[in-house]
């Protein structure tokens, strides 16, 4: 591995760190933080750390709620945009319960678990995410507001526009975090941006995109601005969506790749694509986990609506971009980046694993663009669509044994449990939509 507990040691003391953010995430997609001194950096990385494991959202009850922290140094980072007074570096953890074993609950572990699974089967996941957010203008008491006050669109450069400031100062510190930066662009939408990273193994990939939505959060802050990953936040322009580009690699050797295929595609990609789709409704409640994230799912966004994919348009669900040998890839475009990354990739691989061990064969590709075919013509296709809400996401988790497996029980229930709850808090509001439209004509 990458770093010993006595090199961590000796870092932190040339480097003057003062403390130590140990972090972890919950099953809904926050990252929560213990700060430690560096005084007690040595023992925490020798023991872990104990907390109460009932204080975060579904974890654990009163009852079980003694809770361990293991640092995986392999993470260890210094947070560059502190100033030379109290230093800070974080250290990523697993979760452990207080009988020493790994907790069914922990994200991370649950990616762990897939990615064994596929290791034993010969793969490796390489993960390559497009995370887009928006930059919204904050008010004089500090409250995001919805204005960007930049009128740019995708690829434009805003001449010293606050949210290309931000941008700049954000890539810079992920650089200095060890981030290979593979592009960053102003998106199609008024204050909407991209930063994408070259991909990376699962696990690696996952830590990232928890790393890069809270530096993205902070420096924005730190620029007067409130960056958001909510997936849909101005009704009548673009979302924000986190395609997942992936491959499977087998000792530095691309998986997907087959020069004699009319895609260059090999048979395992197939059935990975099959797999995927197979399972692409079930997925939504992990990848799409709001109620907000269907309002992203629409047409008329380039986001993806229909159960399809295609190497040569936008429009599907997947997309096969047109990178090959040891590029080839097969990006995901349903998952919004209000998703758990680590549930995310493990219910995504165990997808396409069983696309694999079940050799599911993926229906011919859609070159067509689908938003402009009629309802007949998909049916004659054969091309469904994805979950019109988080309810009806939920009522196709349930039913997808595969998936449901992917979270095991301790994540599936709570998961499932929680976003029942907020689906019923959603369904009983008014909104202002009703009010327009209904209250003064009846
Ligand atoms: N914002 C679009 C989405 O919601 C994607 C746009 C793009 O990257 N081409 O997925
Ligand atoms: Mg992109
Ligand atoms: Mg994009
Ligand atoms: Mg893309």
């Amino acid at each position: 591995s990458k770093y010993t507990r006595e090199d961590i040691l000796s870092i932190v003391e040339d480097e003057g760190i003062e403390f130590i953010y140990l972090q972890f995430t919950d099953i809904f997609g926050v990252m929560k933080n213990v700060a430690i001194t560096v005084e007690e950096l040595n023992n925490v990385l020798e023991e872990g750390i104990i907390f109460d494991g009932s204080a975060i959202d579904g974890f654990v009850r009163i009852e079980e709620s003694d809770m361990r922290l293991k640092p995986d140094l392999n993470t260890f980072t210094i947070h560059p945009w502190r100033g030379n007074f109290g230093r800070e570096a974080r250290i990523i953890c697993d979760v452990y319960t207080s009988d020493g074993e790994p907790f069914e609950g922990d994200p991370r572990y649950i990616l762990k678990k897939a990615c064994r699974e596929a290791k034993n089967m010969g793969y490796d996941l390489f993960i390559g995410p497009e995370c887009e957010f928006f930059l919204f203008h904050t008010d004089e008491q500090g409250k995001p507001t919805l204005n960007t006050h930049d009128e740019a669109g995708y690829f434009d450069l805003a001449p010293s526009d606050l949210g290309e400031n931000a941008r700049r100062d954000i890539i810079m510190n992920l650089k200095k975090m060890g981030f290979e930066i593979e592009a960053s662009h102003h998106e199609v939408a008024p204050g909407q941006h991209e930063i994408d990273f070259k991909q990376d193994e699962a696990l690696n990939a996952a830590d990232k995109i928890m790393t890069l939505k809270t530096i993205i959060r902070v420096v924005a802050k730190n620029h007067g601005l409130h960056a958001t990953f909510m997936p849909k936040p101005v009704f009548g322009i673009s979302g924000s969506g986190m395609h997942i580009n992936q491959s499977l690699m087998k000792n530095g050797e691309n998986m997907f790749y087959d020069d004699l295929d009319r895609f260059k595609l090999s048979k395992t990609a197939y059935y990975y694509i099959g797999g995927i789709l197979k399972h692409a409704k079930a997925l939504c409640a992990i990848t799409n986990p709001t109620v907000n994230s269907y309002k992203r799912l629409v047409s008329g966004y380039e986001a993806p609506v229909y159960i399809a994919w295609s190497a040569k348009n936008r429009s599907p669900l997947i997309r096969i971009p047109s990178n090959t040998g040891k590029n080839t890839r097969l990006e995901l475009r349903s998952p919004d980046p209000s998703c758990n990354p680590y549930l995310s990739l493990a219910v995504i691989l165990k997808a396409g694993l069983d696309g694999i061990k079940n050799k599911i064969e993926p229906p011919l590709p859609i070159d067509k663009n689908i938003y402009e075919m009629t309802d007949d013509e998909r049916a004659a296709c054969g091309i469904e669509s994805l979950p019109q809400s988080l309810e009806e996401a939920l009522y196709c988790i349930e039913r997808d044994e595969v998936i449901r497996e992917a979270l095991g029980d301790h994540v599936y229930n709570r998961f499932v449990e929680a976003k029942k709850i907020e689906w019923e808090e959603y369904r009983n509001r008014i909104t202002p939509w009703e009010i327009e439209k209904y209250l003064t004509k009846f």
